[in-house]
């Protein structure tokens, strides 16, 4: 079924009795070319770009939980390509161009509102790094506006501009950023790759990866034993787990990132804006919820939710930064567990073992990363030769050092995430 303007209005005349599942419910099938391990934002993009860029439809999704049960539907939902480093900049930048033409190509609301986002500073220090990030921003093609004091309060007047310890300096604008409803993300690239011929099977858990001759040969899960030629892990917080069933381990950390909605308001805040000085970003949903959000809760675990002392920090510092807000009342609060690697850059690539490959590394930023890994994995399955955009994302810099991708400057040391 194709959905349109003219087909709400005839369903909403008939009752709304004619419309279809938007997705099969398929029995797995005893083989396969390829599976995907994980139906999270990144595994379905991959199975939808396996299909419509390469006719490979003999795929199936294997999703333990439910589509959108993981951190595609738990996300603040921030698409953006703000990046300053080579191999992300050109990667962002490509998934973002993905993105504005997303709607159109799965036939599908995703929401995606590209309302921009503003990266407040608040020292000299701070200014000459966003300008030196706007900069390769606008060498990469993307957009980038240096706002100054005057600048942020002419389009964000509810920001407390009268304190002292952390005077607001300007802002770094990047108007083609925005958000994106999440979990519509995910059932937007569920549809359009089961329409394609994709098998997308939920509640089926890999339990095994069969390995002969370091060659991937299928693997077991809970709803029986699958062959397949080629397997793609990409199970976000779980990659971890999921690599260990082949016998390898992964230069990657979970931890747990909270994010926090309050009650429907009217709207009041039109952009999305992250504080400069604290550990606190936010947005506002087309429901009218205030969401937002602040840094990991800084250990390891797989729990899906995280601590008071976090919760209590975000909240502090969004007070700080726009007294207002301390008018509403949250809601809800949650947590998704974030596949951290070393230098907070992601791994699109093949592993030692033959026909076995890898996607994770997306930290707290992988839902805008989504069209983008989607594409350039679909492609190195397909083909096996890296998408030019995504051929710095290699599992091997994190043995040889060389082509470290380190954004924040944090060293490789999981601790300083
Ligand atoms: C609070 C929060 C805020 C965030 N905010 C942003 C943001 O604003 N912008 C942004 O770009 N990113 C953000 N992120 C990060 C982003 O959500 C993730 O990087 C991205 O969603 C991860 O990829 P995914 O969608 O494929 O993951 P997931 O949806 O987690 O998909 C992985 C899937 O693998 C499945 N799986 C695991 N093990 C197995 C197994 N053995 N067998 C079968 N299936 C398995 C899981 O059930 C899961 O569904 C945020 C994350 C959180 C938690």
């Amino acid at each position: 079924m194709r959905y349109s303007g003219l087909q709400v209005l005839a369903q909403g005349l008939m009752g709304n009795r004619g419309w279809t599942p938007a997705w099969r419910d398929p029995k797995p099938k005893l083989a396969y070319d390829i599976l995907i391990i994980g139906g999270g934002g990144h595994g379905l993009a991959t199975a939808f770009y396996l299909a419509k860029e390469h006719g490979l439809t003999n795929v199936a999704v294997l999703e333990k939980g439910y589509l959108g049960g993981g951190n595609v539907g738990r996300n603040t939902t921030i698409v953006r390509a703000n990046y300053g480093l080579p191999g992300n900049s050109e990667f962002y930048s490509h998934s973002l161009k993905l993105w504005e033409g997303l709607e159109g190509e799965l036939n599908y609301n995703v929401m995606h509102s590209q309302r921009g986002i503003i990266n407040l500073f608040h020292s000299d220090g701070q200014r000459d790094a966003y300008a030196r990030r706007g900069n390769a921003m606008i060498n990469q093609g993307d957009d980038a506006i240096l706002l100054d004091t005057e600048g942020c309060r002419r389009i964000l007047p509810y920001l407390d501009y009268a304190q002292t310890r952390f005077p607001i300096y300007g802002g770094l604008y990047h108007p083609r950023g925005g958000t994106a409803r999440h979990d519509a993300v995910a059932w937007g690239f569920a549809r359009g790759a089961d329409l394609r011929g994709v098998d997308v099977i939920q509640n089926c858990e890999v339990t095994g990866i069969d390995v002969e001759n370091g060659r991937v040969t299928g693997v077991q899960t809970t709803r029986g034993a699958i062959r397949a030629r080629k397997v793609g892990m990409v199970a976000a917080g779980r990659t971890s787990q999921v690599a260990a069933l082949a016998g390898m381990r992964v230069p990657i950390e979970s931890h747990v990132l909270q994010a926090f909605v309050t009650e429907g308001l009217k709207p009041c805040i039109d952009h999305v804006v992250t504080y400069g000085m604290g550990h606190f970003y936010i947005s506002q949903s087309d429901k009218g919820g205030l969401v937002f959000g602040g840094d990991l809760d800084f250990y390891a675990s797989y729990a899906a939710r995280g601590n008071l002392p976090m919760a209590e920090h975000v909240m502090e510092a969004g007070l700080t930064l726009m007294p207002m807000i301390g008018k509403a009342r949250m809601l809800r609060s949650w947590g998704g567990i974030m596949d951290m690697s070393p230098d907070g850059s992601p791994i699109i690539d093949r592993t030692h073992i033959d026909g076995l490959y890898l996607n994770c590394g997306w930290c707290y930023g992988g839902f805008k990363a989504v069209p983008g890994s989607g594409y350039s994995f679909a492609h190195l399955l397909a083909t096996d030769r890296p998408h030019e955009p995504a051929a710095r994302y290699r599992l091997d810099r994190f043995e040889t050092g060389a082509g470290l991708m380190d954004e924040e400057a944090t060293g490789a040391q999981h601790n300083l995430h």
